[in-house]
């Protein structure tokens, strides 16, 4: 194994989005092998391809941050925006983009938010076996203390749906700035495991504790909108982070033992680009609800639409409920979120 993240002389190495992929939904360990550290193959034209390739609404959030601080992304390659209909123009969504990239600074101005450096590479010892990298995407001046900011963009800061519902956050304090506590009994809460971790990094360098705040923009259509949300430092959210980093050194020594033997499930058997993978879950939902259909492919928890005779036809109003269950991922029938956000970058 090439990668940095596994466990090494009995040391961890691992960022934030891995100890949050390993500690918040099932996971295939077949499939975290092959795109951690396979990442890609080669098929029978010879032809490579990314198991975990860039996707449209990734490169249009590298793009913001390009066009913002040049910042460029990990691959190395200048983000260009997608094409409009006219030869050599833009797409609208592009333009959009670039109105926000205008509109960025009056919106720092408007928070007195002062940037002080991009893109800054940090590493931290978090533990005695575990050290935590990231690079933050900007380290600023707020409220006359330092704080770290991560930049987002997003189709619609206002949205609820998904891993990245920027819109869940309604506590808003005078000054206009949305307030994001640590709440682990809110199963509606976005994790932000990302913002504690940093905070933790950053003090364990400096000895100073940093403050962390979004910077979410949006693009959709019309009245494009942004939210400043703080994340405050809290002491529990900060030991759950030490948890975390403990679960995941137990998965990973875990994945090891077993050799990364694959444990499908439909969520991430749907995402999946492992070619040949004997251990697939058929992935298309609606041959859930076709008559002819293995009630046997329903995953744990959820009710036969059946009813007991696989050859009668689906209750339709039922096979609409379990369906929008599943697309919104509401965890109603114990399924997580089998989508990932399409919409932000991380
Ligand atoms: S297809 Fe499913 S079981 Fe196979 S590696 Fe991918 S996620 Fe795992």
């Amino acid at each position: 194994m090439t990668s940095k993240d596994t466990i090494l002389k009995d040391k961890m190495y691992i960022n934030q989005s891995k100890i949050k992929r390993l500690t918040s939904n099932a996971i295939c360990p077949k499939k975290y092998y092959m795109e951690e550290f396979v990442k890609e193959i080669t098929d029978d034209d010879g032809k490579t391809k990314k198991l975990r390739e860039t996707t449209e609404s990734m490169n249009r959030g590298c793009y913001f941050e390009y066009q913002l601080w040049g910042t460029l992304p990990k691959d190395g390659k200048i983000p260009v925006a997608g094409r409009g209909k006219k030869k050599g123009s833009k797409s609208e969504i592009y333009k959009r983009i670039d109105e926000q990239v205008r509109n960025f600074p009056v919106i720092m101005a408007q928070y007195d938010i002062k940037v002080i450096k991009t893109n800054v590479t940090i590493e931290a010892q978090i533990t005695p076996d575990t050290i935590v990298f990231g690079t933050i995407d900007a380290l600023v001046e707020y409220k006359g203390r330092p704080y770290i900011m991560d930049l987002k963009l997003t189709a619609d800061a206002s949205s609820g749906w998904g891993n990245f519902n920027w819109g869940s956050f309604k506590d808003k304090g005078p000054d206009g700035v949305y307030i994001a506590r640590y709440d682990p009994f809110d199963n509606d809460a976005m994790d932000t495991l990302q913002a504690h971790t940093y905070m933790y990094l950053m003090e364990l360098r400096t000895k100073v504790r940093f403050g962390f705040i979004y910077a979410v923009f949006d693009y959709k259509p019309k009245d494009m909108g942004h939210k400043i949300i703080e994340v405050p430092y809290s002491e529990e959210a900060r030991e759950a982070l030490l948890e975390r980093v403990v679960v995941t050194k137990s998965k990973l020594a875990e994945f090891e033992k077993t050799d990364y033997a694959p444990i499908p499930t439909w969520g991430e058997c749907r995402t999946c680009k492992v070619p040949d993978c004997l251990a697939r879950i058929p992935v298309d939902p609606w041959d859930m609800f076709e008559c002819q259909a293995s009630p046997l492919f329903l995953p744990a928890g959820i009710l036969d639409p059946y009813d007991g005779n696989p050859n009668e036809p689906a209750d339709t109003e039922l096979a609409v409920v379990l369906f929008d269950d599943l697309v919104d991922g509401s965890g109603g029938l114990g399924i997580e979120d089998p989508f990932e956000d399409p919409f932000s970058f991380d």
